[in-house]
């Protein structure tokens, strides 16, 4: 299984985001006339973000080209596999610049099926800015992430008051 654990992880590396704005960033700056055109575009897709519908978007492995399919079930994984691949694969949201919010401290499988999860989320990905992705209602009888999520503590101290 490990040989095939690190051939998913090089798959998922291969799947980060290839920007040429990247790359204009790290060389020299742009001149004054791109920057504005970098500013028009910014709002455009804020503009296209606020209108974006989660029915219509593609679904993140569409973004990336993942396949669903390539990853194991959790019980047939090691924890130390486990987070591996999450650790992979958050890196590579972070090239799409999409963050999940999720608990700091998770159990492998449950940050595991988390992030495999991801693939299935509908989303607008902007080239600029960043989208934070939510798995938390904040209501915690049927939050996924149940005792581990923080959502728990926010009603707590709401009640406490
Ligand atoms: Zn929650």
């Amino acid at each position: 299984m490990q040989k095939y654990v690190n051939q998913l992880i090089e798959d998922i590396q291969n799947a980060h985001r290839v920007e040429e704005e990247q790359a204009a960033d790290l060389g020299e700056h742009l001149d004054e006339g791109e920057e504005v055109e970098d500013i028009r575009e910014h709002f455009e897709e804020v503009e296209r973000y606020l209108n974006s519908d989660s029915e219509t978007e593609p679904s993140f492995a569409d973004h990336c080209g993942l396949d669903k399919a390539a990853f194991p079930p959790a019980d047939r994984l090691s924890d130390k596999q486990k987070m591996e691949i999450c650790t992979a694969f958050e890196k590579m949201m972070q090239s799409y610049n999409a963050y999940p919010s999720m608990p700091d401290i998770l159990p492998p499988t449950m940050a595991y099926d988390t992030f495999v999860g991801v693939l299935d989320v509908r989303l607008f990905l902007p080239k600029l800015g960043m989208v934070g992705i939510e798995f938390c209602d904040y209501e915690p009888e049927h939050c996924q992430f149940g005792e581990y999520c923080t959502c728990k503590d926010l009603e707590d101290e709401i009640n406490d008051e």
